[in-house]
């Protein structure tokens, strides 16, 4: 294994190093040949002589040498690394680079993104992309042992599972072993988090995979994110609140100590008077939008439970009634408003809340129903049928076993990221996303399956498309 890092040669002036990496760039003054050397955490000079000449830039190399000091005048103040130079004693090419079809020593936002994602695993050599992925594993990191402190437990739940509506359509995965039936990957893992409840988990978290078939946006990439999935029993709405501004106050004094909260503790407002106020239910309440490092968190509570049911609500029911849930179907009633649903659902509030920053919405979460006959209530104002409920009978079955009152949140890891740091997309915060066309990066899916495949799944194409084998 290597042992040092480009970045820890700085102490060790007089001192013979081996270092590994690529050749970030070459200056050759004909006797002389100057490199930069460059590894994940930067880059430093190396002099070399003739046998130099032959390296090319992203050559990956290993080069032996002496730690020097520069003297005053060559320092270099735009590197870590600019005081000290390497004398090299030795260099051997482990492997030769041709020309990239991409800069990779550029911040990247002047190359067309499709070639970007083409070339993902070179564009990630850039410093800034490096810096987002190291940003994202220190969040994740935090946030386990943050909450693993807590009593927490990190839980994974399936990928292959049933719809779990959160108002998306569904990725559908064929089932060999019972054809003609289908999986669906999980839009979020709700329903499992609410069963772990019912398991007497009482504290449940999980870096999640969620995946939702719906056209990207600048705040969100096509098909799947990461969010952090959360749940408790015995809680009531402000312990969520409380818990979740903890959480996002320490991640941001401990991971950006640059970014300053403007307001402490987070305003909470109401649905209502964020429309009224600013006729929006993710308001960006920062008071100088110019200062990159302000960072407005605020909390939307009472929602409304329902909205009018629209021709693009994924869940609607086939039955008659015309409501859908303002964030899912499970989601509590404001206990005060229940006796509203039978006359005036749209009146009823929801125990809904929404993480809004910087004029986003980086998450939202509810205390749930756990109650089987409101929940029943509410399939029925959703207008589900018969067939529709039945796909939900686990969930009013376990509710009938002993059921904690429970609720949770769940906020989107890449969309927290993706605000805080400015990103002009969420795409610059995740390794390997998709294009806004639905293409994945370098690997190129969707692609077509063998007649074998289809026939094995029971599956045959009506129409022909182009590219069919
Ligand atoms: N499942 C919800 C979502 O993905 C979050 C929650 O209600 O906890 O938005």
């Amino acid at each position: 294994m290597k042992k040092l890092f480009v970045e820890q040669t700085i102490d060790k002036i007089g001192q013979e190093v081996e270092l590994y990496g690529w050749v970030d760039s070459k200056r050759d003054h004909k006797k002389i040949v100057f490199i930069d050397l460059r590894d994940r955490t930067g880059i430093v000079q190396v002099v070399g002589d003739e046998k130099f000449k032959e390296l090319n830039s992203e050559d990956v190399i290993f080069i032996k040498g002496i730690v020097k000091q520069r003297p005053e005048k060559l320092v270099n103040p735009k590197l870590k690394t600019g005081k000290i130079e390497i004398q090299a004693t030795e260099v051997k090419i482990i492997s030769k680079a041709k020309p990239l079809p991409i800069p990779v020593n550029t911040d990247g936002y002047e190359i067309d993104e499709e070639i970007r994602l083409k070339y993902r695993y070179l564009d990630l050599r850039r410093p800034r992309m490096f810096n987002n992925l190291l940003l994202k594993s220190r969040v994740t990191t935090f946030i386990r042992n943050y909450l693993t402190q807590k009593n927490f437990l990190e839980i994974e739940t399936p990928i292959l599972t049933k719809t779990t509506p959160e108002g998306a359509r569904d990725f559908l995965v064929p089932s060999r072993l019972q054809k003609g039936k289908f999986y669906a990957l999980p839009q979020s893992p709700q329903q499992y988090k609410q069963l772990l409840m019912v398991a007497g988990i009482e504290r449940y978290f999980q870096i999640a995979r969620c995946f939702r078939d719906e056209d990207p946006r600048r705040d969100r990439a096509y098909g799947e994110f990461t969010q952090l999935d959360l749940e408790m029993s015995f809680v009531d709405q402000n312990d969520i609140l409380t818990l979740t501004e903890d959480l996002f106050t320490q991640i941001v004094k401990e991971i950006f100590p640059d970014k300053k909260i403007q307001q402490s503790p987070w305003p909470r407002i109401s649905h209502k008077d964020a429309k009224e106020k600013y006729d929006s239910d993710k308001p960006d309440l920062r008071k100088n939008k110019e200062d990159k490092n302000e960072l407005a968190f605020a909390w939307i509570v009472d929602f409304p439970l329902f909205n009018e049911q629209t021709e693009s609500d994924y869940f609607h029911g086939s039955g008659k009634a015309k409501f859908a849930p303002s964030h899912h179907m499970f989601t509590s009633p404001h206990p005060d408003d229940v006796k509203l649903l039978d006359k005036e659902p749209l009146k009823v509030r929801g125990l809904q809340h929404d993480l809004v920053l910087n004029g986003y919405e980086v998450g939202g979460g509810s205390i749930r129903i756990h109650d089987p006959n409101i929940q029943k209530k509410v399939f029925d104002l959703i207008g589900f049928s018969e067939e529709q409920k039945k796909q939900f009978s686990h969930m009013l079955e376990a509710f009938t076993y002993g059921v904690p009152p429970h609720g949770g949140i769940a906020p989107g890891i890449d969309r927290f990221l993706f605000t805080v740091l400015g990103e002009p997309s969420i795409r610059e915060v995740m390794a390997f996303p998709a294009s806004s066309g639905g293409k994945t990066s370098v690997m190129n899916a969707p692609s077509e399956a063998s007649t074998d495949q289809l026939r094995e799944l029971g599956i045959k194409l009506t129409t022909r498309h182009s590219g069919e084998r």
